[in-house]
């Protein structure tokens, strides 16, 4: 976070030192050019003022030579001159004094040299002529001897006028203090050079020594007027020509410092560097103040959020105005929404839904914790199943079921030992730990636990008793780890409700075989899921027309590991844990599916079913059915039930107005397994049969044994007396089946006709029988 405030806080000084350095470039450049400009104006004017100058020096200088000319003194002297004449020099060196001059000479008519004040003078033949005379006359008369330079003035000697005797010259020297006179007045400061080749030569000038031999050097390098460094400093020069005599060529240069000239601006420079500066300090506070007010509350924000990832809720969220607060607040909501879900996601994942106690993962982790920390100590594993309880769901309904469950949880809980750990692990099943308990006290405890369930209990006005069956399994004795243990304590209550025992402990002893079907018990719910089901069908011969006329279905449990499992080995105890209902239903669905495929085949096959006790008493049953029959599109008269009498036994009242009901849909009910159990003529009588099906037990036989045969034969006459039709299962043999026929048994059923086949394979079967099959009389 720290990052944006920088960036924000850097986004500003840059912007912030770009305008303030713009500013100042600007003004400082405009300064510039505005005093180049200037110190411009002032050269040009300087050098008008330094040419007026010049100009009254030469008048001055013209005025005083002429003065000078005029005396008779002189006239005489160069009247009567000879050459080199002492008396003409002496005179010329007084007049040179006067005149305060540095040089004065005298010259015949023709501008032959008479006499000089100085001696290196003596030009000879070439100085003067007539034509220099001239050019001297015309106030050009700059002379450069031997490095030293001369304003020369002539002046013709008349005696008398017009006649030209000779000529005076004066030379004023054109030396520093000449130019600094000068250069006082113009601003300027003032050189003359000679220019030679390119080459600038200072002669006289009004800057020191240093400066003039840089001057000149600077104008060798970089030509003409303009502006030029000179010794580091920036210099603005103007060049004049001035008139020389002879091939010399000379110039006046004025010079002005621009670096000088800024200098004066140097304190506005300054005061407004001052100013920037104050502005950008004040400037970066302000931005560092807005930065952090933006940064601040993100950087809050962040760091809330980043707890808040860390599952961290505790934070309270960063307060801010504007967007942020908004941003916070809206962040704070969804952080509560995400707390509620996540303690509600948990709460679900560990507990159940129902009766807010553990589930079975839970508990499973609370045992396993348990058993790392039970050094030594005993612990029991209780699995309480409530008994019926599927018939309780089945007659009062799932609200009803639920609110039993509820209450029991909740007894549980309030009635439990101390703090033993509690657990509903689904269904109808509930489970304690009893940790560090003697032996001795295990089953008084598991008694005193299934006591509180029995306690009668009031569910939508109506007082329940409920009956529980308890499964015992111990550490260390049964079991190390939580699965095993879980797994021996639902062992041992299949066990109990074998043996219709109240509890019972988990028993190594017992027969591998029946403690492999009870450990498949709990498997027989997943297994009908899993689709490891299968339906068998077998045949029935109607035996008067020997035509096949229907089938029975049997069901198969396929096991991945144990293979072929016969029902005998699970229908019982599906029907005492209430799994059989699924397994019904299953069946039903699966029965009437293949009945429609037969149909369409063109068969008319009676498809049988059989029910189980527990099917009997269920109030749904009817309803199901009914609407299977209308989705396949079957008829009623295409489905058998076949239910054993004593299963109708188990609540008579209840089956027979079920089967009333199942009756009036216009299904077939047969009495399966007749002979087994109590035959009440009474009740068989209230049954709304059409079938009666004797038990293979006297069928398989019956050609052999003539207790049997006196049974069977009995029991067909008796069926045929009530209008029933009899059915014989077991018919193992042609023996049996030519007995059967003589009784005059109506169906016939057993391995001497088909042995059960997968219900996909009846048709290959049908088509290779020896005997007729009953088709759809419309097909
Ligand atoms: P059940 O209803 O008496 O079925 C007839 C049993 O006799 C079947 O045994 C069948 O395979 C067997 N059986 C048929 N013909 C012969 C024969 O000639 N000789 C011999 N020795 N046995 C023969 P399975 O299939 O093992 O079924 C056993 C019992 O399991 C059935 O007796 C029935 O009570 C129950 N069961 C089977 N399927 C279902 C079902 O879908 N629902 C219910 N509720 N019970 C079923
Ligand atoms: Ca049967
Ligand atoms: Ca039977």
């Amino acid at each position: 976070m720290g990052s944006l405030r920088t960036r924000i806080f850097a986004l500003f000084l840059v912007l912030l030192l770009a305008v303030l350095g713009l500013v100042l470039g600007l003004v400082s450049r405009s300064t510039y050019q505005h005093t180049l400009v200037q110190i411009q104006q002032q050269l040009v004017a300087g050098e008008r003022v330094f040419a007026n100058e010049w100009q009254s020096r030469l008048l001055a200088q013209q005025q005083l030579t002429e003065t000078v000319a005029s005396d008779f003194g002189l006239k005489d002297e160069v009247a009567n001159a000879a050459d080199g004449s002492d008396s003409l020099r002496v005179t010329l060196i007084n007049y040179r004094e006067r005149s305060r001059a540095q040089l004065a000479m005298a010259t015949d008519a023709e501008g032959s040299l008479l006499a000089s004040t100085d001696p290196p003078w003596a030009f000879g033949e070439a100085w003067p002529h007539r034509e220099l005379l001239d050019e001297v006359q015309s106030g050009q008369g700059l002379l450069l001897v031997e490095g030293r330079l001369y304003q020369l003035h002539a002046t013709p000697i008349h005696a008398p006028r017009p006649v030209v005797i000779g000529w005076l010259l004066l030379g004023f020297a054109v030396d520093d203090e000449a130019l600094r006179h000068v250069a006082g007045l113009t601003g300027a400061s003032l050189s003359l050079m000679r220019v030679e080749s390119g080459g600038y030569q200072p002669l006289a000038s009004s800057l020191d020594a240093d400066g003039r031999s840089a001057l000149a050097e600077a104008l060798r390098h970089n030509g003409r007027s303009g502006s030029l460094q000179i010794e580091g400093r920036e210099q603005v020069v103007l060049e004049r020509d001035l008139p020389a005599l002879g091939d010399v060529a000379l110039r006046v240069v004025l010079q002005q410092s621009l670096t000088e000239a800024l200098a004066d601006y140097r304190p506005l420079q300054w005061q407004l560097a001052g100013i920037v500066l104050l502005a950008l300090v004040l400037a970066a506070l302000g931005a560092f103040a807005v930065a952090s007010t933006v940064s601040r509350p993100l950087a809050a924000m962040v760091e809330y959020v980043r707890r808040t990832g860390e599952g961290d809720y505790s934070l309270p969220p960063p307060q801010a105005g504007g967007e942020i607060g908004l941003l916070s607040r809206e962040f704070a909501a969804m952080q509560r929404g995400i707390a509620e879900r996540e303690e509600a996601i948990r709460h679900a994942a560990f507990h159940d839904t129902l009766t807010g106690l553990p589930n079975r993962p839970r508990f499973q982790h609370t045992l396993s914790t348990v058993l790392e920390h039970a050094a030594g100590h005993r612990i029991a594993v209780l699995l309480m199943d409530l008994d019926h309880f599927s018939e309780i769901n089945d007659t009062l309904g799932h609200v009803a079921g639920d609110q039993l469950l509820r209450q029991i949880g909740e007894r549980l809980d309030e009635q439990r030992r101390g703090q033993d750990p509690l657990a509903r692990l689904g269904g109808d099943q509930f489970a304690l730990l009893l940790v560090g308990v003697d032996a001795p006290e295990v089953l008084p405890l598991a008694q005193h636990y299934r006591d509180v369930v029995r306690q009668p209990l009031l569910i939508e006005g109506i007082a329940l008793e409920i009956d529980a069956t308890v499964g015992i399994a111990m550490y260390p004795d049964h079991g190390e780890h939580a699965v095993t243990l879980l797994q021996r304590a639902e062992v041992a209550m299949y066990q109990a409700k074998d043996k219709h025992l109240p509890y019972a402990v988990y028993n190594p002893q017992a027969d591998r075989h029946s403690l492999l079907r009870l450990t498949l018990m709990s498997e027989l719910r997943g297994a009908i899921e899993r689709g490891q089901l299968a339906l068998y069908v077998q045949p029935k011969l109607d035996v008067a027309d020997n035509c096949i006329v229907g089938l029975e279905c049997l069901v198969r449990w396929i096991h991945p590991q144990h293979g072929f499992i016969p029902p005998d080995e699970f229908i019982g105890l599906a029907e005492q844990t209430g799994n059989i209902r699924h397994l019904t239903a299953w069946v039903l669905e699966e029965a009437m599916a293949w009945s429609r495929r037969w149909q369409d085949a063109g068969f008319a096959l009676k498809t049988a079913i059989n029910l189980s006790a527990v099917d009997l008493i269920d109030p749904t049953l009817s309803d199901r059915v009914a609407k299977l029959l209308a989705r396949h599109g079957l008829g009623a008269e295409s489905l058998v039930l076949e239910v054993t009498e004593s299963a109708v036994m188990l609540d008579p009242d209840r089956s027979v107005a079920l089967l009333g009901q199942l009756r009036g849909l216009g299904l077939r009910l047969s009495i399966d397994d007749y002979g087994t159990g109590y035959s009440s003529m009474a009740q068989l009588k209230r049954l709304p049969v059409q079938e009666l099906k004797i038990d293979k037990a006297f069928v398989l036989d019956v050609a052999d044994n003539e207790d049997d045969a006196v049974i069977v034969r009995s029991t067909i006459e008796l069926g045929h007396n009530m209008g029933l039709q009899v059915v014989a299962e077991g018919v193992e043999h042609e023996r049996g089946f030519a007995k059967l026929r003589q009784f005059g048994c109506d169906l016939v059923q057993g391995y001497w006709l088909a042995k059960p086949m997968p219900a996909r394979e009846l048709q290959d079967w049908l088509a290779a029988s020896v005997h007729a099959v009953a088709r759809r009389s419309d097909a």
